[in-house]
């Protein structure tokens, strides 16, 4: 599927370390998941290439952050309009490492991006503040500035967008960048670090480490240790989050985490029936089901219960499945087969527990990749296991409930605490439960709820900070006072 790029030099097999691309002591192979087949060897970097990006990245840091955050945001957006003329061969690179439709990739592209010219905006706008004095004799001010070296480690579900809405923020307010893209989905990276390289970043602003599963550990050990290095920011799982976490203690590094979700989505009475099953398809099977923002257990109210599950497992029925380079479908592969087997032990244990499946429920006959049939499930209880767990798969289990107390208690019933959804008529119950639900995110009538302009990101288990929006350049950002005294 790499063949036939317009641009074959987007496709990058070496790191980027200080404006070079540059071998590691070996490479590590990625996979294209809906067939198995090889796409690329990719430079395996270790601790001592992790040094070097680090120092070169400090290096570069005194001159980066005294331009002006205009001719900052000049180089950026530069860098959005280039990954806009190269959103077809990006798209392409996306669905050949991480499988989602095509259709998908082109549709992240232009999401990935949409942070990069966000940002080159508002960080014009990183304004201080000046207090009113309580002595004569002095005036107090508050100014902001970048915080130094970041880094970034990265998952594979959203390949470019993860990266974006970490950098671009890093960048604009200042700061240089170390990023450890996902092993299944570094082409992505590399490809949009190249582009990064075109619109005139300065070497050592913006490094990629690339490594395999095993490195990885190695290269966030290293990043988490660093003095050098003052913010990571993380999207992964909650497991891996509280590692970094611990790892980044020692150097009481500032913390950006986004983490697991367990979304509800909860379908009151008097909702909208069509509606909520549309939102419903776009917030749960969208990528196969592998976002954190996944609509991860819903609730119909009992009276229309019977209706929704019907309605929806009719419109799950139709999606096709295949190669995401396919016309028409619309869900791809899984990352890989330990996804799909997740996916198969939470399904034996809600149905050895007594689910009933209304459509999907096997594996998909797709030759080659991990595929797994849409699926929607009733007869679900709080007693299985994907009543806690994040499923990450292309499962819907619908629970049923009676009040609206019940559902706001259920839907709060976890350590979790990223996105929720919900559907309703009633302008009270839309403020009620809005308020009542501990989620950093709540879709009201909507399945879609992410956008550049907005806060993105969880309470509870699911992290800390805020990606997008005026909040993401926060972190990314110390505030200092300076006390002007001896007037
Ligand atoms: P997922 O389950 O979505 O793959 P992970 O949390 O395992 O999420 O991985 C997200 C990112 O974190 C990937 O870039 C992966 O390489 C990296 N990663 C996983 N484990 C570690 C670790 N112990 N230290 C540093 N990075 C890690």
């Amino acid at each position: 599927p790499l063949a036939s790029l317009q641009d074959p030099t987007l496709l990058k097999t070496q790191a980027l370390v200080n404006g070079q691309w540059v071998d590691g002591s070996s490479r590590f192979a990625v996979h294209d998941p809906a067939t198995g087949a090889l796409l690329a060897e990719v430079a395996n970097l270790g601790a001592a290439e992790t040094e070097h990006a680090i120092a070169a990245a400090n290096a570069a840091w005194p001159a980066w952050r005294a331009l002006t955050a205009k001719a900052r945001g000049a180089i950026l957006m530069k860098w959005f309009h280039l990954l806009h003329q190269h959103a077809d061969d990006l798209a392409r690179i996306m669905t050949a490492e991480q499988g989602k439709p095509l259709a998908e990739s082109r549709g992240e592209v232009g999401y990935g991006a949409s942070f990069i010219e966000w940002f080159a905006e508002e960080a014009r706008r990183a304004y201080g503040e000046t207090i009113p004095t309580t002595d004569p004799t002095k005036r107090y001010l508050v100014v902001r500035q970048p915080v130094g070296v970041c880094a970034a480690i990265t998952p594979w579900n959203f390949p470019i967008a993860m990266i974006t809405r970490k950098v671009a923020p890093a960048l604009a307010a200042g700061c240089p960048v170390v990023i450890k893209p996902a092993e299944a989905t570094p082409l992505s990276a590399l490809a949009v670090a190249e582009l990064a390289l075109r619109a005139g970043m300065p070497d050592g602003v913006l490094n990629v480490i690339t490594a395999d599963a095993q490195r990885s550990i190695e290269v966030g050990k290293v990043l988490c240790a660093s003095d050098t290095v003052r913010h990571l920011s993380f999207t992964g799982s909650t497991e891996v989050g509280r590692i970094l976490m611990q790892q980044c203690a020692p150097t009481v590094k500032k913390l950006s985490l986004e983490l697991g979700g367990n979304a509800p989505f909860i379908v009151f009475d008097d909702a909208d029936l069509d509606a909520a099953v549309e939102g419903a398809l776009v917030s749960k099977y969208r990528n196969a089901g592998q976002t954190c923002v996944c609509a991860n257990r819903l609730y119909a109210q009992a009276g229309i219960y019977e209706a929704f599950v019907e309605k929806l497992a009719a419109r799950v029925a139709e999606m096709k499945v295949g190669n995401g380079f396919e016309p028409g479908v619309v869900q791809g592969p899984l990352i890989d087969a330990e996804a799909l087997n997740k996916v198969e032990t939470l399904m034996g244990d809600a149905l050895a527990k007594g689910a009933r499946v209304l459509t999907g429920g096997a594996r998909a006959s797709v030759a080659g990749g991990a595929f797994y049939q849409p699926t929607v499930l009733a007869n679900v209880d709080a007693s299985m296991r994907m009543a806690r767990e994040e499923i990450f798969g292309p499962v819907a289990p619908v629970f049923r409930f009676e009040s609206e107390a019940d559902a706001v208690r259920m839907a709060n019933d976890t350590e979790f605490g990223l996105a929720s959804y919900f559907y309703s008529r009633d302008v009270g119950r839309i403020f009620r439960v809005s308020e009542a639900l501990e989620y950093g995110m709540v879709g009201v009538n909507t399945g879609l709820i992410s956008t550049c302009e907005v806060p993105f990101g969880g309470v509870k288990q699911s992290g800390l900070g805020r990606e997008g929006a005026r909040q993401g350049l926060d972190d990314y950002l110390e505030t200092k006072y300076v006390c002007l005294g001896g007037l």
